[in-house]
């Protein structure tokens, strides 16, 4: 265990699982708790075969605050020329959203707004000696196609997007809408019109998953050198299993393209965790679109977010093993 948590670390895969609280209705369903945190870094998931223990770099129990949880993250910001990638695994209703973006009426922000304030705290601490540009782009994936969230879902509907690369290495959304924000405020705005966007296509956001590049130039005023970092802050889709739903048709489509690009991102990771020659980026958009910030010199902070409910036993179990093999 040790040595596993030593290859994590250089790797710079960090694995934080956060449990989020009993939600009304599971209390009123008197829905019981099935998981434990034995101490920071492992809990014990009650199964009827008996408990089971799993470790992790860090664990938020379900008392944790959007800020403490934000506080041990925000070490990873790009703006040192770094790429930094932060997502979120679970099935859908661990708490994916609520950790990366925040409730619905805003009261309690997550990692994405909370993010952007802070790269604007660092670049106005910076700004006498460095001269900095942050732009982005927001997309969604859904059924193997992109989307992108910066336009009309009308006219998204009618763009072809293409994961391209540039001469940095960076991963890029050809065909899909960059914009500059010179404050906070403005990149929030732009995410909102995103959320927004996204909201009045057709797919079911739980289905889909959410994407936004934030891309920082910084030119350093005494010398001119210039140095780029790429933020990736990824939603994931639902991991749930299609049978549980009983799907068919579309459902069972949408439920295979996500298991796809699920199981992609766990052997990507995987094959960087173990440290092996090949990585397989090339299998799945979802890979491709995180390429930059996954590996190389990026940062990487996967969030699992599990439901600490009895009713969730099966998609939990099946989560901390992902977990696990990501590790
Ligand atoms: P997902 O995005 O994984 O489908 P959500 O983020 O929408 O799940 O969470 C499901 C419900 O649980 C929402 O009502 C959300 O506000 C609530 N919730 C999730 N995590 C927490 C938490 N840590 N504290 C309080 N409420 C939470
Ligand atoms: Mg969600």
């Amino acid at each position: 265990v040790e040595d596993m948590k030593g290859i994590v670390y250089h790797s710079k895969i960090r694995v934080f699982c956060r449990i989020r609280p009993l939600t009304r209705a599971e209390q009123a369903k008197r829905g019981h708790t099935i998981i434990a945190c034995l101490d920071d870094y492992s809990v014990i998931l009650e199964t009827p075969r008996g408990p089971r223990e799993f470790q992790f770099d860090k664990i938020f129990n379900p008392e944790c605050t959007q800020e403490e949880v934000f506080t041990e993250s925000s070490g990873q910001c790009a703006i040192d020329g770094f790429n930094v990638c932060i997502f979120a695994y679970g099935h859908t209703g661990s708490g994916k959203t609520f950790t990366m973006v925040g409730d619905r009426d805003r009261r309690n922000p997550g990692i994405i707004p909370r993010t952007f304030t802070k790269i604007f705290e660092i670049i106005h601490d910076n700004e006498s000696k460095f001269e900095f540009k942050v732009s982005a782009y927001m997309l969604e994936l859904y059924n193997d196609r992109l989307q992108d969230l910066f336009v009309s879902p009308a006219e998204a509907f009618s763009k072809r997007i293409e994961i391209k690369r540039d001469r940095k290495g960076l991963v890029f959304a050809q065909g899909a809408e960059t914009k500059e924000a010179a404050s906070a405020g403005e990149l929030f705005a732009l995410f909102e019109q995103g959320c927004a966007n996204r909201h009045i296509a057709a797919t079911k956001s739980s289905r889909s998953h959410l994407i936004i590049g934030i891309m920082i130039e910084s030119r350093n005023l005494t010398n001119g050198s210039v140095s780029f970092g790429k933020l990736s802050l990824v939603d994931l889709a639902g991991s749930e299993r299609a049978s549980k739903t009983g799907a068919k048709d579309d459902q069972l489509k949408e439920a295979n393209s996500i298991n796809k690009s699920l199981s992609a991102l766990g052997d990507v990771i995987s094959a960087l965790s173990m440290e092996q020659p090949h990585v397989p980026y090339r299998n799945n958009k979802l890979t491709q679109l995180m390429q930059d910030s996954l590996g190389g010199n990026a940062k990487t902070l996967m969030f699992l977010n599990i439901s600490p409910s009895d009713c969730n036993l099966d998609e939990t179990l099946t989560s901390l093993i992902y977990a696990t093999r990501v590790k």
